[in-house]
């Protein structure tokens, strides 16, 4: 802030001397001279705006202010120079001894008020001393406080930065995750999603003793629908299908899914045969409602599936293979007794 800055050791400072009365800008001189550690090169103005305009040109490290000046008066003189030096130690000099006045003053930001009758080369010399100290205090704090600011910003958008990349990437994610489970044809679970879910509703039923129910569905004659009317109306009928069974289960634990080709599997967890009878049998009829015309179906003039519908208990021995090897085994028997109807399964049903 000012030339070899150190209080403690000898230093030159350029000292502004704003004082329109010369008896006291001498004796004030004066009584600079007698300091040995520090130096004072003394700029003396005897009017306001000759001080302001020293301020510009110079590089000034302290202001001696005497309030009363011939262009400003009182508290006026110690606002514009603060205005002019924020950053400037002041010390105001004054002819009168007022408290209320010398708080006002150091309230506006002076950093002290000297009564001239009063002022020792001692005393001047403290108040200086212990003006430059703090204000060099109050500059390593605004600093600081500047340093805090701008760590805190970098650290903000260091956070806002890092919170968008975890955003976008657990999205990714997520998406990632739904493909990996649904059927791109339907829209539907694929086969990998329904084993996951199969695996652990059967332990729950296992742990709860409770029914479970698996409906494997077979379109009728679809080999043939695809030969009439071919392969993308083929897919339009499957997409239809599947909505069909999806709109007819109603528990948000019921799951259907492509099994593959076009071949569909449901699992009810919780629900006795007769249950899950009903439920075939709404999907059967749904899908006849769809009315798709199948001219070369051997069942109907229209879009038919078969049903297998397989119910256990499970038990801690068990394993869900069985229960889709019977739900396959009672589709069978379905497509063997005319197709376009559910036939079922019970095993391990007291
Ligand atoms: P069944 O009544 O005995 O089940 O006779 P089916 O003709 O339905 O049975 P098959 O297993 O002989 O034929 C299944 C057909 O399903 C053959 C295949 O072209 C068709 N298919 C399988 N996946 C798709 C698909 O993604 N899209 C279309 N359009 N057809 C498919
Ligand atoms: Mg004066
Ligand atoms: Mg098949
Ligand atoms: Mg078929």
């Amino acid at each position: 802030m000012f030339s070899n800055n150190h209080v403690n050791q000898k230093s030159y400072l350029n000292t502004l001397l704003v004082e329109d009365n010369p008896g006291d800008a001498f004796l004030i001189k004066e009584l600079l001279k007698f300091n040995s550690s520090l130096d004072f090169n003394v700029i003396h103005c005897n009017r306001l705006s000759l001080a302001i305009k020293q301020l510009n040109e110079e590089k000034i490290d302290l202001v001696l202010l005497d309030l009363g000046l011939p262009d400003s008066q009182g508290c006026e003189t110690i606002s514009q120079m603060i205005e002019m030096a924020p950053n400037i130690p002041i010390i105001v000099l004054t002819g009168k001894h007022d408290d209320d006045f010398s708080v006002e003053v150091v309230q506006k930001g002076a950093q002290d008020y000297l009564v001239k009758s009063e002022i020792s080369a001692e005393l001047l010399i403290r108040s200086i001393r212990y003006s430059l100290e703090r204000i060099q205090l109050v500059q390593k704090l605004q600093d600081r406080e500047q340093e805090l600011s701008c760590f805190n910003k970098k650290l903000a958008d260091e956070v806002r930065e890092r919170t968008y990349e975890l955003k976008e990437q657990n999205e990714k994610l997520q998406h990632l995750l739904k493909i990996s489970n649904t059927d791109g044809l339907t829209g539907i679970p694929n086969r990998y999603c329904w084993e996951t879910v199969l695996e652990r509703d059967w332990q729950k039923s296992i742990r709860e003793s409770q029914p479970i129910s698996l409906i494997m569905i077979d379109i009728d004659f679809f080999k043939l629908f695809n030969d009439t009317y071919g392969h993308p109306e083929g897919d339009i009928c499957l997409k239809k299908v599947a909505q069909v069974i999806q709109k007819t289960l109603k528990r948000p634990t019921d799951l259907v899914a492509r099994y593959g080709g076009e071949e569909f599997v449901v699992v009810l967890p919780s629900t006795e045969k007769s249950g899950a009878m009903y439920i075939a049998e709404s999907i059967r009829s749904g899908v006849n409602s769809l009315k798709i015309i199948h001219e070369a179906s051997k069942v109907d003039e229209y879009i038919t599936i078969s049903l297998g519908l397989a119910t256990t208990i499970p038990t801690i021995n068990s394993h869900a293979d069985e229960l889709i090897s019977q739900a396959d085994k009672a589709l069978y028997l379905a497509k063997e007794e005319g197709r376009n109807c559910v036939r079922s399964l019970t095993y391990n049903i007291d």
